[in-house]
């Protein structure tokens, strides 16, 4: 008889279990908000607006106090670790505020990307040092699930079997670092869509990547009903000749998908990954109406794609907080209708069509 050590408690499991599946609660996704100082500095620059920690605040604040109705297309909302401590105007915790709102507060636990020494370019992402004693001053603030973002690259070398080694296996880290303290672990191994190559490459690797990804959970002996993926949908390089329909990039995606991730697993949260806001959200309806293998809950973790038209409305102006703030309800909607294969199409925000791609993104 094997004999195997104890990983979680009973009661451990069901609490990872309970929130993994509130956050993919039918017609709800997740509001991405969780961009570091550097990447929220680049977002605010768009817009001329100074990146202090007050105009973050404020903008925070813009985002996690639109209406009520918010909450019944976002479930939950990843924040930075600022943001976690950060308050409004009238000095209520930005995490009461959502929880009020019976929306789940997350965190982003990763220190960033780093480069992979010996690799053609490639990166992996930092963090596990003091991981599990930030992961308990998270959980006593309020969170109940967090992020850690790796990303992979496509070229004639890439990604190499050392990156998918690697990076599945510091994601695996994380995730059960994360269970044990009783945060639910979204996992992201991101493929990023810079390149030239087609919709076959991209399914070939994302692929291969979320394989090293599952084969790296179950090493770790990871609870996957307290797991939450967010993977990149198949798409082919952001620079490649050939079009493709929403119908097809929905196929390449659930394929990708179906030969990887285990029915265990509660729901898969994709990026937008670049993708304009109207195409994250056709191409998240696209995979819901597609009728292939698809046992999980399917919906959006979006930062660019339900933010750009926020913040194109916001300017930084506080006559313009109301305008902004229809603005995310309006995305928030739109990606809920899809996250049931329901969206009749035409939401479009202030800058609807326009690609949000910005090369070897950063987060
Ligand atoms: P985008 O939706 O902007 O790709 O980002 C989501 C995210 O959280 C990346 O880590």
């Amino acid at each position: 008889m094997p004999e195997f050590a104890q990983y979680l408690s009973k009661e451990q499991e069901d609490e990872l279990r309970r929130i993994a599946n509130a956050i993919v609660a039918p017609g709800k996704g997740i509001l991405a908000a969780d961009e570091s100082v550097g990447s929220m500095g680049k977002r605010l620059e768009g817009i001329g607006v100074e990146n202090t920690e007050e105009n973050r605040r404020l903008y925070r604040e813009l985002l996690f106090t639109s209406s009520s109705n918010l909450a019944e297309n976002i479930s939950g909302v990843i924040m930075f670790h600022e943001t976690l401590f950060q308050k409004d105007s009238n000095g209520k915790l930005f995490v009461e505020i959502l929880k009020e709102k019976g929306i789940i507060p997350g965190i982003k636990v990763d220190k960033g990307v780093v480069p992979l020494a010996g690799s053609h370019n490639e990166c992996t992402t930092q963090g596990l040092d003091g991981l599990s004693e930030r992961c308990a001053e998270y959980k006593k603030a309020g969170a109940d699930f967090a992020k850690w973002r790796c990303v992979l690259k496509i070229t004639r070398n890439t990604p190499s079997y050392q990156a998918m080694v690697e990076n599945a296996n510091v994601l695996a880290r994380y995730a059960s670092i994360c269970q044990q303290n009783g945060l639910v672990p979204i996992v992201e191994p991101e493929v990023l869509p810079d390149g030239e190559h087609d919709l076959e490459v991209a399914l070939r690797v994302t692929e291969q990547v979320l394989a090293f990804q599952y084969k790296a959970l179950a090493d770790h002996h990871i609870f996957l009903e307290g797991t939450l993926l967010k993977p990149n949908m198949v798409t082919a390089g952001q620079a490649c000749s050939k079009k493709y329909s929403h119908e097809q990039i929905a196929k390449a995606t659930v394929t990708a998908l179906s030969r990887t991730v285990p029915p265990a697993v509660p729901g898969i949260t994709f990026l937008s990954g670049g993708q304009s806001e109207e195409d994250a959200t056709v191409n998240l309806d696209a995979i819901n109406k597609y009728k292939g293998k698809n046992p999980w809950s399917v919906t959006f973790s979006y930062g660019r794609a339900l933010q750009a038209s926020v913040l194109a409305a916001w300017k930084g102006k506080p006559e313009n907080v109301v305008v902004a703030q229809s603005e995310l309800l309006k995305r928030a909607k739109a990606n809920g209708e899809a996250s049931m294969g329901q969206y009749a199409g035409g939401v479009a925000g202030t800058v609807g069509g326009e690609s949000l791609f910005q090369a070897g993104h950063a987060y």
